[in-house]
């Protein structure tokens, strides 16, 4: 244990860890994966923001707080948050997270989190609902990314639980090449409630995924929860695409 505690400090010395964005060495930043120049690059979405995304408003503002993107929603949950937006180093966070098994990078987001008072906030007694992947996409990517961020988020945050109650019946095709239709059409009917669910009226359930492009995937897990009796409904993603 002492060995350990004295090598790794050293070990950081001759080989100090590589920002995950730009590869320069990661000294004195608040993050352990992240060079302090690559950390002022992330855009944290601080209120205000757009209510069904989350995606930031900038300059004050008043009416509905729904952005552009989401006026042709017609979401079928309360509200939405986002953690930042997904460009630049988050959007490498998130690229190591789903594809390199980079869940190290998960301690950063813990972090991030932390100084974010009104994203950590709005997980309290909240129950995280992970969107679920097809077996077969899960038994090739080897886990569900939605599912680790939903785990730290149960770290980093007073939500009160996390529940796996859904499950993907379709497999879908890639939807990054899709017009907002297409991808509405794709993912309707790809989800349905998991065998053991129970879902309980007048709990807020919190959809989690990893990122929020057009709503249509969080929108057809709601659909699922609606249906199964739920009536408050929110999502969360890590980044907004
Ligand atoms: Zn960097
Ligand atoms: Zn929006």
């Amino acid at each position: 244990m002492l060995f350990k505690q004295l090598m790794q400090p050293l070990a950081e010395v001759f080989f100090p860890r590589s920002c995950l964005h730009c590869g320069d060495a990661v000294e004195c930043s608040d993050y352990q994966f992240l060079c302090s120049a690559c950390s002022r690059e992330l855009f944290f979405s601080k209120p205000p923001t757009c209510s069904i995304c989350g995606y930031p408003f900038f300059g004050i503002l008043a009416g509905p707080r729904v952005c552009p993107h989401c006026a042709e929603l017609d979401p079928l949950f309360d509200q939405g948050k986002t953690l930042f937006l997904a460009k630049g180093p988050a959007r490498s966070i998130i690229h190591v997270l789903k594809y390199q098994y980079g869940f190290y990078a998960l301690e950063d987001v813990k972090a991030m989190i932390a100084k974010a008072p009104y994203y950590k906030n709005y997980f309290d007694g909240g129950i995280l609902v992970p969107v679920p992947l097809h077996p077969t996409k899960e038994r090739e990517r080897g886990f569900n990314q939605s599912l680790m961020i939903a785990k730290s988020l149960n770290e980093a945050t007073s939500a009160k639980d996390l529940q796996k109650l859904l499950v993907r019946t379709m497999y879908t095709q890639t939807q990054t090449q899709l017009s907002r239709a297409a991808r509405y059409q794709n993912v309707k009917n790809a989800f349905a409630l998991a065998p053991d669910a129970v879902v309980i009226p007048n709990q807020t359930y919190i959809l989690i995924d990893d990122v929020f492009t057009t709503g249509s995937t969080l929108n057809s897990c709601a659909a699922v929860l609606l249906e199964a009796g739920a009536t408050q409904i929110k999502v969360a993603t890590l980044g907004h695409g």
